[in-house]
């Protein structure tokens, strides 16, 4: 294949690890094409990457490169910074368009603008293309602003808004001859420490096979099962969302026409809603998004005991157990241990933030951020005063105690609902620890602060 071909364009994959509904992939199809991905060196010395995360890259870059070869191409991998091998891929086959799709956070776009610059300088076009949400975010706004604060006026114009067609997977992928690469690396060579023992594997195909297991099987009730704690009834598919290994627009639209499918899209536009909110607001990833004045607890050991999963409140050391076991944690687990950090503890939400994005395979800014803030008070949520009790909370969803005993080894001998409140005896006897505070007498201290701001 001619290398000075100006219809050679260069697809640069980021979290859109997919082949199919990926319409930056299929306009840079339309000729041959440069697959690449690069190995951020930004990314990489920061927080974002993270064994469990890096793990599921690793395995969906493999993926994604036998998709790629089943069409005739393969993944061309490189590693640096991230514009910059950009750019020398696109020199080095005289490619005159680059293909990526659009982000929301601040470093996605900051990125993304300074390719556009140092692209067009050079004489290459820069297209950015749709596909991280099921609605661009940006697109459905209030008529007097650039984002809904507020969820439900959302998901209402969100439902009504024209949502683009899914294309399909390209049938070839023709990637001119000579283009150097680095191989696949070992995620030990990206990242220091091990991932969490029980991570799901990364990939496109491991996402349609999740979904085609999970949709038949549970989608009808999800409804009604997705608080259940033990039953674990929920889809799954955040970190397939966060890499992109499946489209969020394909997946509404196949479970909106099923028996229960309304329920899962309504989850679906809440991962729209807070991209939409971060891409309006970027300083909402760290900052509170409505200050209340608070002032948070300096309490390193109370933060080490939360992390660990040693509150001695089971259901929420169960969740933070399971987030070091899984790099995953049930939705109302994480809403249980995010309420109990903040308004317990009284621990700035940003510790416990920073510390979700250390082990969820699924963390991201938008999702994890703002449900931190919505959690918090100071976010989304016009309720600043919201409070969960941790022991009603783990015996409404999790009423026989079963999840705690998944989780919590040193409680398995505690029959039925006990296991949400044993005695001091038994705490003792079985190494489990006292509770970590009071919970009335926190809250009162919470409700005391917040009603100053
Ligand atoms: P399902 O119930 O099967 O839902 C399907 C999809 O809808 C999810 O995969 C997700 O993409 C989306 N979704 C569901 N609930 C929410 C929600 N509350 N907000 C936004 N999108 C949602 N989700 C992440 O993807 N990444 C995170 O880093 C993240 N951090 C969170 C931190 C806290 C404190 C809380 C309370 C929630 C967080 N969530 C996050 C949202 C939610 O907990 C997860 O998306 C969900 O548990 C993933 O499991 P699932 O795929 O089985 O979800």
């Amino acid at each position: 294949m001619d290398m000075a071909d100006g219809r050679v364009s260069v697809m640069v994959f980021t979290r859109d690890l997919r082949v199919r509904d990926n319409p930056a992939l299929l306009a840079a199809t339309s000729g041959p094409v440069i697959p690449l991905f690069v190995l951020d060196d930004a990314i990489l010395s920061s927080r974002f990457a993270c064994p469990n995360r890096i793990g599921f890259l690793v395995d969906s870059l493999h993926d994604l490169d036998a998709s790629l070869r089943d069409r005739g191409g393969h993944l061309v991998v490189r590693r640096g910074r991230w514009g910059e091998e950009v750019l020398r891929a696109a020199h080095a086959v005289g490619a005159t368009t680059v293909h990526v799709a659009d982000d929301v956070s601040d470093f996605a776009r900051r990125r993304a603008d300074t390719l556009v610059a140092e692209a067009k300088a050079a004489g290459i076009e820069v297209h950015r293309h749709p596909g991280l949400t099921v609605v661009p975010s940006g697109s459905v706004t209030p008529a007097a602003s650039n984002l809904y604060q507020v969820f439900t006026p959302y998901h209402r114009a969100w439902l009504a808004a024209a949502w683009r067609s899914a294309v399909s997977a390209p049938q070839e992928v023709a990637v001119p001859d000579g283009i150097a690469g680095v191989a696949i690396p070992a995620p030990a060579a990206l990242v220091d420490g091990a991932p969490s023992p029980e991570v799901a594997p990364g990939g496109e195909g491991p996402a349609r096979a999740r979904l085609d297991t999970w949709v038949p099987r549970d989608l009808a009730r999800y409804a009604d099962r997705h608080d259940d704690l033990p039953g674990d009834a929920t889809s799954r598919i955040s970190p397939y969302l966060h890499f992109g290994c499946i489209s969020p627009l394909e997946v509404a639209n196949r479970l909106r026409s099923h028996e229960g499918g309304d329920a899962l899209v309504r989850q679906l536009c809440w991962r729209d809603f807070y991209h939409q909110v971060l891409a309006a607001r970027p300083d909402a990833a760290w900052r509170d998004f409505k200050d209340r004045g608070d002032t948070w607890h300096d309490d390193p050991e109370g933060l080490a005991a939360w992390k660990d999963g040693r509150t001695g409140y089971p259901v929420v050391d169960a969740g933070m157990r399971q987030l070091r076991r899984e790099g995953f944690v049930h939705n109302r687990a994480r809403m249980i241990v995010a309420s109990f950090l903040t308004k317990d503890l009284l621990i700035d939400w940003r510790e416990g933030a920073a510390h979700f994005l250390d082990w969820l395979v699924d963390g991201d800014l938008a999702n994890n951020n703002l449900n931190w803030q919505w959690t918090a008070g100071t976010g989304t949520d016009a309720n600043p005063h919201r409070v969960f009790n941790p022991t009603r909370q783990g015996l409404r969803f999790d009423p026989r105690g079963d999840y705690v005993r998944r989780y919590v080894p040193e409680l398995a001998s505690v029959d039925g609902k006990a296991v949400h409140d044993p005695d001091a005896e038994t705490r003792a006897r079985l190494g489990y620890p006292p509770p970590i505070v009071d919970h009335a007498e926190a809250i009162a201290e919470f409700k005391a602060i917040r009603s100053r701001s």
